[in-house]
């Protein structure tokens, strides 16, 4: 039962899920929080959104597997696309690199995610690039070039662009790939979209992290505006707010804490879940 329960972790919610269910860390922690029905609750709650994330992880995965087995044409021209043509790659098929197979597996659950997205928008795929990302059609508002969602890019319709700009941006988005892939071993599927929500609120557009790192020239970004925007004032009220939110009952615990030696404690609760400041 361990086993599965740190399965189901990993899955949902990758070395960091692991990392807060794994039943040795518990057992560092004192038996009196055990005791404590609040932090019993806290960690059924926590196991609920590692099965919801793995079971969303699990679905992704199979829609990947599924589209997987189908082959995908090559997107070579817009117009094979547009007109459903199937273009066959003249190139034989080389060994893919290890971390090309390792990311493939690590963003397989968003991935299948995003072609279910796709494909319940009825727009068609194609396979580009090497290592090939997925391409996916999907109506989208503005100049925006897409998004990379795992190893999908969901498009704006038929986007047109020259040969050289194509193979920049698909060496763009490839490098999200590569941060989808490492976000997603460390936190799961959700923890890539929260970082760079985080990200994107202190550093929009071109001081974006992510961007950054994933080549700003070859994703079309401009250059970084100088002075500098980041980090905006406004979202770091918002994220210490949360900050403060999400630990409120441990910093009233350490001002409880640390002006006595002896803190009184609610006799069914643990220090953190005791109520009342003093
Ligand atoms: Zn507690
Ligand atoms: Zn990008």
């Amino acid at each position: 039962m361990r086993v599965v329960w740190m399965l189901v972790a990993f899955v949902g919610g990758g070395l960091l899920g692991l990392f807060l269910v794994l039943p040795r860390t518990r057992m560092l922690r004192p038996r009196r929080v055990l005791a404590c029905d609040l932090c019993q609750r806290r960690h059924r709650r926590l196991l609920a959104a590692m099965v919801v994330l793995a079971l969303l992880s699990v679905a992704g995965l199979g829609l990947r597997v599924s589209q997987r087995a189908r082959e995908l044409p090559a997107c070579a021209a817009d117009t094979s696309i547009a007109e459903g043509r199937r273009v066959i790659d003249p190139r034989a098929p080389s060994r893919p690199p290890p971390w090309s197979t390792v990311r493939s597996v690590m963003t397989a659950p968003v991935s299948g995610l995003a072609l279910g997205f796709a494909e319940a928008r009825g727009q068609g795929l194609c396979s580009v690039g090497d290592p090939p990302i997925t391409l996916a059609f999907v109506p989208q508002a503005g100049e925006h070039m897409g998004s990379m969602v795992g190893e999908v890019f969901l498009a704006s319709p038929v986007p047109r662009i020259n040969p050289v700009r194509a193979r920049d941006l698909a060496e763009h988005e490839s490098r999200h790939v590569d941060q989808w892939a490492v976000c997603t071993i460390v936190g799961g599927i959700s923890l890539l979209p929260v970082l760079y929500l985080v990200d994107d609120t202190l550093y929009p557009g071109s001081e974006n992290h992510f961007e950054q790192a994933a080549g700003l020239f070859d994703g079309a970004y401009p250059a970084p505006p100088d002075p500098p925007r980041g980090p905006q004032g406004w979202a770091i009220a918002l994220w210490i707010g949360v900050v403060l939110l999400l630990t409120r009952r441990r910093i009233r615990w350490a001002v409880r804490t640390l002006g006595r030696r002896t803190a009184v404690t609610d006799p069914a609760r643990c220090g953190v879940h005791t109520t009342g400041w003093r």
